[in-house]
């Protein structure tokens, strides 16, 4: 079978044509305007390019060979700006735009000075094999564990294309390439490895994010905006996982809440947006003083739960203990002020004060009850209470 290296072009063109539609209407619709908006229009530069190649020997070399191949190496560097924008880098590329001049340049020397068409295929493929090269490295650091085989995939597909354009720059250096256009199973070869290559790159920026939407998607659902801590749904079913663990192993966790002193008072006398930074704040000094594995939870306006998984009711105690004092210590910074700042406490432990959410959360907010009764600012624990005593004396 024989395969025309042009037609080969076309097609590449025209797949290059239409992925840089579908990303281009896909930007349009989600959120996702610039990463996915500038991808699309790579590859539509990326068309343009690729129909100046494809018109070899029907217009003058310049454009089919010098304008066609810095237009190609200026659409991977715009591919490249749409991964930098996914990663929230910088996108300034001084670099990458010196590099599609000085290809322009050079296929100019090359076509009109000079003419060799080797030197300007390993000039053109050299450029491409650095700029995949570089792609690749920008998806490689630091990938979120949601997205882990999107950013895997995307980054071999670069490797791959890097390899090959290696692969050609060399051949063109080394050996007799033949002519660009000219049949023959490399440049059949290379056509097709690169409609492969693009199709795949194009799926795989779509395919990142959309699993970093899902990421986002799911940690929205899971997570309070304000504070950072997790929501009320999100903090129940960590109970309910640590209820499952508790019961299968045998252990036993426990259950702090937390309530604010006064902060209706606060809400007052600073106003509400103190107020919120006033409820980051605390967040931070919970997070500061307890331990790797316990879990915080918003569960009211002002009141947040703190789970302490494998952790009897002393320890829990102490741990509650030590969030209040920090608190009462230190305070929190505020619009650009210190506030002083108490908060209560109520803790029950699983396994003596009950064995579900319901009985617990009744137990540690009795205890809390007494804690604001007995004058605020301490930590009462549910079995300890003056009231259980009495009951069980
Ligand atoms: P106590 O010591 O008895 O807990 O007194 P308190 O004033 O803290 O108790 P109360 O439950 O009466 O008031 C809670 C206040 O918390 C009322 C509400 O306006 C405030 N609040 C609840 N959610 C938020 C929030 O998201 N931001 C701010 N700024 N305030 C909130
Ligand atoms: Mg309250
Ligand atoms: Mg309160």
């Amino acid at each position: 079978m024989e395969l025309d290296p042009r037609t080969l072009v076309v097609a590449c063109l025209m797949d290059a044509a239409l992925l840089g539609v579908i990303a281009l209407a896909f930007a349009s619709r989600e959120g996702t305007t610039r990463t996915i908006g500038t991808w699309g229009a790579a590859m539509v530069t990326l068309a343009i390019g690729l129909s100046g190649i494809a018109l070899r020997d029907l217009v003058p070399d310049i454009v089919s060979v010098g304008i066609a191949n810095a237009v190609i190496v200026g659409a991977v560097v715009l591919a490249l700006r749409s991964l930098r924008l996914m990663r929230g880098q910088a996108t300034r590329d001084p670099w990458g735009w010196g590099l599609v001049a000085l290809v322009l340049i050079l296929q100019a020397v090359f076509s009109e000075a000079l003419p060799s068409y080797r030197a300007r295929v390993a000039v053109a493929s050299g450029a491409l094999a650095l700029l995949f090269a570089r792609g690749a490295l920008i998806l490689h650091p630091d990938v979120p564990e949601e997205a882990q085989r999107s950013f895997r995939f995307t980054e071999y597909v670069l490797w791959g294309s890097a390899a090959l354009a290696l692969a050609r720059a060399g051949s063109a250096l080394f050996d007799k390439s033949p002519e660009l256009l000219a049949p023959g199973m490399l440049q059949v070869s290379t056509f097709l490895f690169y409609i492969g290559a693009m199709t795949g790159a194009t799926l795989g920026v779509l395919w990142m994010q959309i699993q970093l939407l899902q990421r986002d998607l799911v940690r929205l659902a899971r997570v309070d905006a304000l504070t950072d801590v997790l929501n009320r749904g999100a903090f129940l079913q960590e109970f309910e996982r640590e209820v499952s663990r508790a019961e299968r192993e045998g252990g036993t966790f426990s259950l702090a809440i937390f309530d604010l002193d006064r902060f209706k008072l606060l809400n007052d006398r600073y106003g509400h947006p103190t107020g919120d930074l006033v409820l980051k704040g605390f967040t931070e000094i919970l997070r500061s003083a307890i331990r790797r594995h316990d879990v915080i939870g918003r569960y009211g306006g002002e009141e947040f739960a703190l789970l302490m998984p494998n952790t009897g009711e002393e320890t829990a105690t102490r741990v509650a203990e030590r969030v209040r004092r920090e608190v009462e210590s230190r305070g929190v910074e505020a619009a650009g002020r210190r506030i002083d700042l108490t908060v209560s406490g109520g803790v029950a432990t699983f396994g003596l004060d009950g064995y579900d959410w319901d009985s617990l959360l009744s137990a540690a907010d009795t205890a809390l009850y007494d804690a604001k009764d007995a004058g605020r600012n301490q930590v009462v624990t549910a079995s300890r209470r003056p009231a259980a005593r009495a009951a069980t004396a």
